[in-house]
């Protein structure tokens, strides 16, 4: 399949990664919009949490214990996760991920 995060899952194309087991990859955002900003995804292809299911919620769970565990050994106490659903919400690789932000103050949503 043609998903650059499905490559970069695959060692394919390179990636400053912060945590990896079977099932997930942390891994630096090239464009970081936070002195923190990574990026959690499934290795699992699902195109956003639009296509989260019974089957895969698993996996979800999972993310947010791998988030809570990386931010907590980093000493970042206070954060942002993120997912973007479809292009209005700003969304731009169809893979699903969940952004950290951290490292500054983060400010209303909108
Ligand atoms: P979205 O806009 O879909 O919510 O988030 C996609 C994120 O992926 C963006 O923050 C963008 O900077 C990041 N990104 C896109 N391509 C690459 C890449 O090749 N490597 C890394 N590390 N991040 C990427
Ligand atoms: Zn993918």
């Amino acid at each position: 399949m043609d998903c650059i995060f499905c490559k970069i899952a695959a060692g394919e194309i390179p990636s400053k990664k912060l945590y990896e087991d079977d099932a997930v990859l942390a891994f630096a955002d090239i464009e970081p919009k936070a002195p923190v900003h990574v990026l959690v995804i499934p290795k699992q292809h699902l195109p956003s949490a639009a296509a989260v299911t019974a089957e895969t919620a698993d996996v979800v769970g999972h993310i947010y214990t791998v988030i809570a565990s990386l931010c907590a050994e980093n000493g970042w106490n206070s954060y942002r996760v993120v997912t973007n659903v479809g292009p209005d919400a700003g969304q731009t690789v169809p893979h699903l991920h969940f952004h950290i932000l951290a490292g500054r103050t983060l400010g209303e949503m909108g």
